[in-house]
Formats: structure tokens, C-alpha cells, sequence
């Protein structure tokens, strides 16, 4: 197995197609590894931006990526994944970033310019946080930075002397060996199929329609906060708030209760949370009225 560890970096741009800011690539380094974890070759490559030819303030004194050498040496993204997919060439590769935002980044670009999600050349992939993570014993369950990860793992490099572009993919690198263990490991690896990518730039949403393909309020099943047994609704469904909301009564327990229904659409599933609170006696007796 040879592990590629990559880093992108980016700039935050307009984008008119999107109608909206995203992310877009402006750098790609690597470095693989041998199943010895020793470092065989590295990679770089300056991408020309699209969406805009100026950098932003925050991305230059984060990247040190000037607006000059981006006209000298980058070229088109399409270009420049089809020279890091020939570099990284081999049948058993497992693909690893710090935390999933540059895989995140990598699949929205390759929906945003080359308007497809067939990023083949990935098929195993392994989040280092994730896995260096569970290394780690603290409460906080917040991620933790790469730096603060070598710290932990008393990683000790003098960060100045290593390219750039690189920086993050040696960092990386270390706190992988610290920790590498192949059983652990497989436990972290995701198979990269299309599916995989579609699921990571899916965006999650509350349903705000009663009766959808995916989902039907009035086929939901409302419980009794206090006896768990079966609510029954005593009007129509309004929707508030991007939830639904109805008047129910408990016949065992003689009470009355507003009841929300929140749906929301994940990529392969809609998770669905209901609340009920018992109504005040001036509401309630105004219900049972009616
Ligand atoms: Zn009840």
C-alpha cells in the first residue's frame, strides 16, 4: 500500500454559476509513501483560478501564494488533476488529507469546472484527523489542529525549512507514522466510489412541504411524551418554522399538547424528530371546544 497524503489550498471567490461564494482550488500538494511509510516523491502544482485572478487578503497571508507566481506557474484545474492523478498512478493507494475539508473542496471544485463528480483516481480514502484522533484521550471532543496534533505526538520539525506547499503534507505524514497501525487503520478507510462523493457535498434540508415523494407528516406516528402511547390530532398540520405543528390529545392521560414534526433530508435517508409540549388549560379548553 502507498499512502498519498495531500493538501489543497484555496481561495474564497464569487461565483456567478453558484450564485454564491465557494472555495476554489488554487494549489495541490502531496507526498506519497511506501507500504514502509518511507517518503518516495512528492508533488505541487499551482492551479490558475477561474472565478477571479485576484487573491483575497486572507488567502495570500494564509497560503503566502502570490498573484504573480499564480500567472507564472498555474495552470488550468483540469490540468492540473489529470498531472496529480498520473503522479499518484497505482493500484493500491490510500488517499489522506487532515480533516475531510480538502476532500470536501476537491469534489465541489470538480461539480463547479469539470461538472462531474468522477474523481476515479481516488478510490480509498482515509481522514488523518479522524484516525489520529482516536490516538488521542481528552474530553474535549472539538477536532484538533495538525499542529497541536504534532505537538501531542511530540513531533518535533522545524516547519521553516519544508516547502509550502508541503508543509501540512509532512506534518501529516509524521503524525500518521506515530501512530500507524494497519488493523486501526482499516477501520478508517472509505471505498471512493461516486456515491461517496455525492454524499459528501450533499447539503442536508429541512422538508417544509407536508407531502413529499420522501415524506408525509400525516403518516407519522405521534407519541405521548408521558405514556409513550399513540397522540391524536385534533386539527390540520400548519407549518412553522420549517416544522409542522398540530394540536393532539393523549386519551389515556387526558391531556392536550402541540406537537412538532421536523423532517430532514440527509442524502439517503430523512430523519424525522417530534416534540410535544403540553398546552396551557386556556388553550387546551378552547381545543377541546371545538
Ligand atoms: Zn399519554
Amino acid at each position: 500500500m502507498n499512502y498519498i497524503i495531500f493538501d489543497l489550498e484555496w481561495n474564497n471567490a464569487y461565483s456567478y454559476a453558484k450564485k454564491g461564494f465557494m472555495n476554489e482550488i488554487i494549489e495541490i500538494g502531496a507526498v506519497k509513501l511506501n507500504n514502509k511509510l518511507e517518503t518516495v516523491d512528492t508533488f505541487k502544482q499551482l492551479i490558475m483560478p477561474k472565478l477571479t485572478k485576484k487573491l483575497s487578503g486572507r488567502c495570500k497571508n494564509l497560503t503566502n501564494i502570490t498573484n504573480e507566481e499564480l500567472k507564472e506557474n498555474g495552470i488550468p484545474f483540469s490540468q492540473a488533476i489529470k498531472e496529480f492523478a498520473r503522479w499518484s498512478k497505482g493500484e493500491n493507494n490510500l488517499f489522506m488529507t487532515w480533516s475531510n475539508s480538502d476532500l470536501y473542496v476537491l469534489t465541489s471544485n470538480y461539480q463547479a469546472f469539470l461538472g462531474n463528480l468522477n474523481i476515479d483516481f481516488i478510490t480509498k480514502y482515509c481522514d488523518a484527523q479522524k484516525y489520529c484522533m482516536s490516538f488521542i484521550e481528552r474530553d474535549n471532543k472539538n477536532q484538533i489542529s495538525l499542529s497541536d496534533c504534532a505537538q501531542e505526538f511530540g513531533i518535533d520539525i522545524d516547519v521553516e525549512k519544508l516547502h509550502r506547499a508541503l508543509t501540512d503534507c509532512y506534518l501529516t505524514a509524521e503524525c500518521f507514522k506515530k501512530v500507524y497501525d494497519e488493523g486501526k487503520l482499516s477501520g478508517f478507510v472509505n471505498d471512493c466510489d461516486n456515491r461517496f462523493f455525492e454524499k459528501l457535498i450533499y447539503k442536508p434540508y429541512l422538508i417544509t412541504k407536508p407531502v413529499t415523494d420522501v415524506f408525509n407528516v400525516y403518516e407519522q406516528e405521534l407519541i405521548c411524551p408521558v405514556c409513550k402511547g399513540a397522540l391524536h390530532r385534533v386539527d390540520e398540520f400548519d407549518c412553522v418554522n420549517k416544522s409542522f405543528r398540530c394540536p393532539t390529545k393523549c386519551k389515556k392521560c387526558r391531556k392536550t399538547f402541540w406537537t412538532t414534526v421536523r423532517a430532514k433530508k440527509t442524502y439517503d435517508k430523512v430523519e424525522v424528530f417530534q416534540r410535544s409540549i403540553e398546552m396551557n388549560r386556556k388553550k387546551a379548553k378552547r381545543i377541546k371546544k371545538d
